[in-house]
């Protein structure tokens, strides 16, 4: 953690200029993200609208898009690890973070210097909380998670209610939510979370001195609005994608992923490409090369699968996906040439690729594609086309 996590601002320079000599890079368009911060809150009614920004806010880099969402109007934030916790603080943002997943009771300490709000699942965890905030002269607020069905964080029932009791005697410590997470949101049926909610129900009613109640996700919070409650944790919608099973509000794609062409060559019938030389050319080819590999999160299954955009038009990926490159035909497409864009996931021209149509190429599903790109990628953050900061690349 460091500097390197701040990502340096640079003014007044267009997109076009700044990544002229890019090999490859991510654009984050800030001022969609505002836009779907907009759409999303006023679609959620009175809830608030928790920003999910774990996992370096799903490959859009969380050190440069917290702040802009905390400017834009989200009311808190939510991560999975302490640390991401702390490393936003790093980043400036001065809103309440709830650390949704584990913690041990060593974080205690810091998770209260850095005003974290984390989840607690045990009287031990809680104890070391309550002693590090007495220390601290604060009073530390927690989070209480009942599993409902989904099995994998968060207490029964019954032990929930009983965890939650027992914070409750402790000083300095304020059991502030109450909390669980749906196992099938984002399915076509979606009907088990019927189930889950009848469980939550019962926890609140035992539990009915608990101010603030969350279980929805994106797919949860647009589809079923009796399970909004005090807030949403909303990630994916953020970003503009929106669940398979899901209607909602207008939102936008923040992401793209572009790249530029390092080589046109020529390939002739009966010669392969890349690894294996799984594709053979059939006619006289030509085939590009794109700077992007798996290495960067760019899926090794989107081999012979997948497709990119060049001058508007979409070039199928042909021959395996390598560690730090893969190929696509660009033989239709006349005067393609070494720097000429690419574009993996986003719009050219009248045409655009989504994280949802890479997933489905890939065999996987939109949260997996965003989530994978790697940190070698830098980012660059605009409005308008106007560069406002870059995240450089990171080992
Ligand atoms: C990741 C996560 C979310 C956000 O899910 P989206 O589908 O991206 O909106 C919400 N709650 C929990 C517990 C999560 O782990």
């Amino acid at each position: 953690m460091g500097e390197h996590l701040t990502p340096t601002a640079i003014a007044h320079e267009s997109l076009v200029q700044a990544t002229t000599n890019q090999n490859a890079w991510i654009e984050i368009d800030l001022a969609a993200a505002a836009g779907n911060v907009r759409s999303l809150k006023q679609a959620m009614g009175g809830s608030e609208l928790i920003a999910v920004v774990k996992a370096n806010a799903y490959g859009a880099g969380a050190a440069a898009l917290a702040p802009a969402l905390e400017q834009a109007g989200v009311a808190r934030f939510a991560v999975v690890w302490p640390h991401e916790g702390y490393m936003l603080r790093q980043a400036g943002v001065a809103l309440p973070i709830l650390v949704l997943g584990h913690a041990f009771p060593a974080d205690a300490v810091p998770a209260v210097r850095s005003r974290l709000t984390l989840t607690c699942h045990s009287l031990e965890l809680g104890e070391a909380i309550s002693r590090a905030a007495a220390n601290a002269g604060v009073t530390a607020k927690v989070h209480v998670k009942v599993d409902t069905g989904l099995h994998r964080f968060g207490l029964e029932l019954d032990a929930a209610v009983a965890l939650a009791e027992e914070l409750r005697n402790l000083p300095h410590i304020e059991v502030e939510g109450l909390t669980t997470h749906m196992a099938n949101a984002d399915e076509a049926d979606d009907s088990f979370a019927d189930e889950q909610h009848r469980i939550f129900r019962l926890a609140a009613q035992r539990l009915p001195w608990i101010p603030y109640r969350h279980t929805a996700n994106s797919a949860t919070a647009l589809r079923r609005e009796e399970l909004r409650y005090s807030g949403v944790r909303v990630g994916l919608a953020l970003h503009g994608v929106i669940p398979p099973n899901t209607g909602g509000p207008v939102v936008a794609p923040i992401l793209s992923l572009r790249a530029r062409v390092a080589r046109v060559t020529a390939v002739e019938p009966g010669e392969g490409v890349s690894y294996g030389l799984t594709w053979r050319a059939t006619a006289p080819s030509r085939v590009a090369l794109i700077p992007v590999g798996y290495a960067d999160g760019w899926r090794r299954g989107l081999g012979n699968e997948g497709s990119v955009l060049i001058h508007g038009k979409r070039c199928p990926m042909v021959g395996r996906v390598c560690m730090d490159q893969f190929l696509v035909d660009v033989t239709s497409l006349e005067g393609v040439a070494e720097g000429d864009v690419a574009t993996l996931i986003g719009s050219d021209g009248n045409n655009s690729i989504s994280a949802s149509d890479v997933a489905l190429a890939a065999g996987t599903i939109s949260w997996d594609v965003l989530a994978s790109l790697q940190a070698r990628l830098p980012r660059f953050y605009h409005r308008a086309g106007a560069v406002e900061a870059l995240a450089p690349p990171m080992w």
